[in-house]
């Protein structure tokens, strides 16, 4: 029978001082800090043994399910193992370099990042990559951005970013965020309704945010057509690399038609997420786009790297500096890892797994648009509620799917295996779905760390920090 941890952890802030905290060497009083910079009064944090904190952050540890726990098949996040050594390479001293040091002494940093772009250029299928932007949402605004100083050089006035009702949330809000009108249409046996995309296109279309295959697994199989519609309008065609993982080293969105499109390194190229760490959404332009890209570009002339920050269309910085370089390190190492072949068997994996999923469970849940399915599938229980199956999947030891999302499909558990399960993983994951099908469900979670949450509260009124909790006397 699984049991999560379940202590009553205080914040190491709540901790009594115990006066066992590190001591400096030197009294404060002795240095030369100038007395007005110095603080007054001692800061109220305690001090606390080596011992504490170890043990503070081990509970918490204990209380946290992560994959590398065990499953977590969460639909459209591609939350695959990925090797340790990625993060022993990363983490090497030689690579944590300061953002200004000299361009001469960080040529192997700017050669990873070269090289990385040369090699996220193939595997999309595009002429021009950049790896700024921190995650996706963050590739899908510099997107944004690109896609109205297109329209703005040339003179053209387009305001409506077109977004199929299967879209990740994220899409709609960059879109808006850069200032455009977002224009839903609807989808027609899970895929684009091509009727709708007709009828929406039109002078003032700036572009077509997609995802291929769509958040139901389902590969637009009209892509080239859809391409074709769009360009005809004068729009750009955006692509959504939040499913990249399936189509690795199969098909190109490049090739597709798309003329920007975004990875997620930390869903596709190996870094674990899921937990707030950083991440990394390079994003991949045509060639007529590349003079638009944030600053600095990273260039190689004569046998060196530099820094070329001196072009006048660019829509500027993104963010400060160059990008999330420790994620960046870990996709160049994944890459080079498993070279081409490995990533296409990394596709043609995590598509057979989904798939074999899908097949057992078919009987036994609802599904919707019969058919093969990529990376992911979305399935919704029988007359139950999928809040309390996800509930009582936690008990179990394993960590639910996405749900409720897509929201075109009522109830939805969205399964995205992923290629690093073991069959029996994913056997004994559908052995545990359908006999939760089959038999009533209860009160849950019983033997996880924390138990039902108040989620109308935590979305209406969310206390995002320590401060805000003890200021609104929340309590505990
Ligand atoms: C995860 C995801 C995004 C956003 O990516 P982040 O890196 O989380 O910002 C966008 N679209 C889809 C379909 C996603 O699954």
């Amino acid at each position: 029978m699984f049991r999560q941890a379940k202590w009553d952890e205080r914040l190491l802030f709540e901790y009594e001082d115990k006066g066992l905290g590190f001591a400096f060497p030197m009294a404060l009083e002795t240095c030369s800090l100038p007395q007005k910079l110095r603080r007054g009064t001692p800061i109220a944090i305690p001090n606390l043994s080596e011992g504490e904190v170890v043990r503070h952050y081990t509970r918490l540890s204990e209380m946290n399910y992560g994959v590398d726990s065990g499953i977590y098949p969460l639909g459209s996040c591609t939350m695959k193992y990925t090797p340790k050594l990625l993060e022993e390479i990363a983490a090497k001293d030689e690579l944590d370099l300061h953002p200004y040091t000299h361009v001469a002494f960080a040529q192997g940093h700017l050669q990873i990042m070269y090289e990385l772009e040369a090699m996220l250029k193939e595997i999309g299928g595009v002429d021009a990559v950049t790896l700024q932007p921190a995650a996706g949402a963050q590739g899908e605004f510099l997107g944004m951005l690109l896609v109205k100083r297109h329209h703005e050089t040339r003179d053209e006035h387009r305001t409506e970013v077109i977004i199929p009702d299967t879209a990740h949330g994220t899409n709609p809000a960059s879109a808006k965020m850069a200032g455009f009108d977002v224009v839903e249409i609807p989808s027609k046996d899970g895929c684009v309704d091509m009727q709708a995309l007709k009828s929406a296109l039109g002078a003032r279309t700036a572009a077509l945010m997609l995802t291929n295959p769509n958040t139901l697994g389902i590969f637009e199989s009209q892509i080239l057509e859809i391409a074709d519609l769009v360009h005809s309008a004068g729009a750009l065609l955006y692509y959504d690399g939040a499913n990249l993982n399936s189509i690795l080293g199969v098909v190109r969105p490049g090739d597709m038609g798309f003329d920007i499109v975004h990875f997620n390194l930390h869903k596709t190229f190996g870094t674990p997420h899921g937990g707030g760490g950083p991440g990394a959404g390079p994003i991949g332009v045509r060639a007529s786009l590349e003079r638009y890209l944030p600053i600095p570009r990273i260039e190689y002339q004569t046998g060196k790297y530099r820094l070329d920050y001196d072009r006048p269309d660019s829509i500027g910085k993104l963010r400060a500096f160059y990008g999330n370089f420790n994620v960046l390190v870990k996709a160049y190492v994944y890459i080079k890892l498993f070279g081409g072949d490995g990533l296409r068997a990394i596709a043609e994996c995590a598509t057979l797994n989904a798939n074999y999923m899908l097949h057992k469970l078919k009987a036994h849940y609802n599904f919707e648009y019969d058919g093969l399915r990529k990376h992911e599938f979305v399935i919704s229980p029988k007359g139950k509620r999928t809040l309390e199956l996800a509930k009582n999947l936690l008990d179990t030891g394993m960590h639910p799917p996405t749900i409720y999302f897509p929201l075109i499909i009522k109830e939805a558990l969205m399964i995205e295996p992923t290629e690093s399960e073991a069959k029996e993983t994913l056997d004994e994951y559908v052995a545990t779905l359908i006999a939760l099908q089959e038999r009533e469900l209860g009160e849950a979670p019983m033997n996880a760390s924390v138990a039902r949450i108040d989620e109308v509260t935590a979305s209406k009124a969310p206390i995002t920090s320590w401060m805000s909790m003890r200021n609104e006397g929340a309590g505990r």
